[in-house]
């Protein structure tokens, strides 16, 4: 049993003291007082809240006015009054304590030196502060009034001033958790050389409260074994950022695992059993917002227990392409979580695993992880490895960062596979090292292009004529450049009549006036124009447009293209010419650069 006034009277020392070094020895101390069997509630009281953030229970939230409230019954006295003292002290946990005091001098009992009740526990506290968070739906506000009410009775005036802080997310102690972390290596540790140790199991574990009670109850030996446990989040592992590919690829060693840099959400999954739990980045549970995640992961991982990471990208409903993040942003924007599912469908890539079966995989290699990653996928088209090839070769790895973002990837990320290659978790480091796409443009204006061939669709879409090879016109050369594939923004009425289209045009082989690298499923006359609008012109390495103009190796390309409309206005001849393009391209440029957003070296 642990009395909740020895944290009372620790916080009220704590506030007094800014010196680092002291406040170190102080939390020192109440560590080494605390119960091993709360110490896990002391620790998440010190930071303010009642549980780690990734629990995805809710706050404490309780207005000024239901506080006002409680004391009121608590302590007795009427609520204008608390109003009046907190409009001249203003803060509402200092009125506490000096009414309460002013008041507990007087009973009979308390003059005879004994308390009225005996004395609050750090459980009951933190029990009826739970209460009041997870309070909810009708009569919830009044469990809160009656529940704090009880608290602020029983208290005495630090305890109240403190029990309101907390609940007004006043506490001014200040106290991080580097700070909690060396007063834990002190205590149970034997001096702050253990440290390290409590950061890196803190950094599999992302609750310190976890930590605290592992540590006080079986030392710190425990916790240089210590494990990830499946459903509490590892901190992620982050990347540097450099932009020259010889300088990344010399980082990481001259060898390299390059993925793919997808641009979605960051997802660490935990499976266990039937249990799935997802993490975001920020290690907020958000297996809610994902239920159809959750089911690939059920279906698709094979393992007892895994905690796995990757990507959840939103992707096309017909073609299954990857789409940009902002369509992932709509489908968060959705109440009914099954219609987001239905509308927005996602994809997972996944690119890391850390824990299988109850070993630790975060201090394996790269490649080890790698290959247990995909032992324990079964083929499937929602999950998926990230695209990834091994590099040595720069040259190799300039070319599958072009492929990467010319099928809408963000960039590529380069990962280190020496012996070292371990999962850093918590920390960003040079064994990952992250290339997006340095050129970018925004695309304001809509392009009319002409399609001269065209692709057999997926899925749905299978066997049909789904995704068109559209190309700009240059009069001077009299060539047709490619500029992308278009796959959306059709409609099923437009799609059927496109199959008649583009069977009465097609031809056997490619119409001279076209330069292509991409070879279609059929060729076809250029005959057609359409209205193309996309997200921004971008570097690629397969179409033509503009080759040779920026860069030696690419040429320019429109990112997510969508189909607006048939230009029958317009002749071939008529088309947006590769200069055009171009200018486009180089104005957003300079544009970006000016406004230094721009993420080039
Ligand atoms: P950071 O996460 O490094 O602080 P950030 O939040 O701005 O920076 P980015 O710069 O976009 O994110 O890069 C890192 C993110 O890239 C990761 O957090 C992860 O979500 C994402 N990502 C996409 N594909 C991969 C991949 N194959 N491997 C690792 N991370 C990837």
């Amino acid at each position: 049993m642990m009395e909740f006034k020895l944290i009372a009277e620790y916080f009220d020392k704590l506030e007094r003291i800014t010196s680092r070094i002291q406040i170190t020895s102080l939390l020192t101390d109440l560590f080494k007082k605390s119960d091993k069997a709360v110490i896990d509630k002391v620790v998440y009281i010190i930071q303010g809240k009642l549980w780690p953030d990734f629990y995805g229970y809710p706050e404490i939230g309780l207005g000024e006015k239901l506080m006002i409230k409680a004391l009121s019954i608590g302590i007795n006295v009427k609520e204008d009054v608390i109003d009046s003292e907190l409009k001249k002290i203003g803060d509402l946990g200092e009125v506490a304590y000096r009414l309460k005091k002013s008041s507990g001098g007087t009973t009979i009992l308390s003059f005879l030196g004994a308390s009225s009740s005996s004395p609050l526990t750090v459980e009951e506290v933190y029990n009826s502060l739970s209460k009041i968070a997870l309070a909810e739906g009708e009569g919830s506000r009044d469990v809160k009034i009656r529940s704090l009410a009880g608290l602020l009775k029983k208290a005495d005036p630090l305890e109240a001033k403190f029990i309101i802080r907390f609940i007004d997310g006043r506490l001014r102690v200040g106290i991080g958790d580097a700070t909690i972390m060396d007063a834990l290596a002190n205590a149970f540790g034997g001096g702050t050389h253990t440290r390290p140790i409590i950061e890196r199991a803190y950094n599999l574990r992302a609750d310190l409260g976890n930590i605290a009670k592992v540590v006080a109850s079986e030392g710190i030996e425990a916790l240089k074994n210590l494990k990830p446990e499946v459903g509490i989040p590892i901190r992620p592992m982050l990347a540097e950022r450099l932009n020259d590919p010889v300088e990344i690829l010399s980082k990481v060693g001259g060898q390299a695992l390059v993925d793919y840099k997808y641009d979605g959400e960051r997802a660490q999954i935990h499976k266990k059993g039937n249990d799935v739990y997802i993490f975001s980045r920020r290690l907020e549970n958000i297996t809610k917002q994902y239920p159809d995640v959750r089911d690939f992961v059920k279906d698709y991982v094979v393992a007892d227990e895994v905690i796995v990471e990757g990507e959840i990208v939103a992707v096309d409903k017909e073609s299954g392409e990857i789409l940009p993040f902002q369509e992932l942003m709509h489908r968060k924007r959705k109440n009914d979580i099954h219609e987001a599912v239905e509308d927005y469908p996602v994809n997972v890539y996944l690119f890391d695993l850390m824990y299988y079966n109850g070993e630790d995989y975060t201090l394996r290699p790269l490649p080890e992880r790698r290959k247990k990653l995909e032992e324990i996928v079964k083929p499937n088209d929602k999950l998926h490895i990230a695209h990834h090839i091994f590099t040595d070769d720069v040259e190799k790895l300039k070319e599958y960062f072009y492929q990467a973002i010319s099928e809408g990837a963000e960039g590529i990320m380069v990962k280190a596979v020496g012996r070292d290659s371990i999962y850093q978790a918590g920390a960003r480091g040079f064994l990952w090292i992250k290339l997006k796409r340095d050129y970018q443009s925004e695309m304001a204006d809509s392009v009319d292009l002409v399609v001269v061939g065209a692709f057999y669709g997926r899925g749905k879409r299978g066997g049909k004529l789904s995704s068109l090879l559209m190309a700009a016109y240059d009069p001077e050369s009299d060539i047709f450049y490619t500029v992308c594939k278009v796959a959306s923004g059709f409609s099923d009425a437009e799609l059927d009549e496109l199959q008649k289209k583009l069977t009465e045009i097609k031809l056997d082989s490619k119409d001279p006036r076209v330069e292509s690298e991409l070879d279609p499923d059929i060729w076809v006359k250029p005959k057609y124009v359409a209205e193309i609008i996309g997200a921004e012109i971008t570097l690629s390495p397969q179409h033509t447009c503009c080759k040779g103009e920026v860069s030696k190796e690419a040429g320019l390309s429109i990112r997510f293209p969508r189909f607006i409309r048939w230009r029958d206005d317009k002749s071939v001849e008529e088309a947006t010419t590769p200069q055009e393009i171009l200018e486009m391209y180089k104005l957003k440029l300079k544009k970006k650069e000016e406004g230094s957003e721009s993420e080039t070296p």
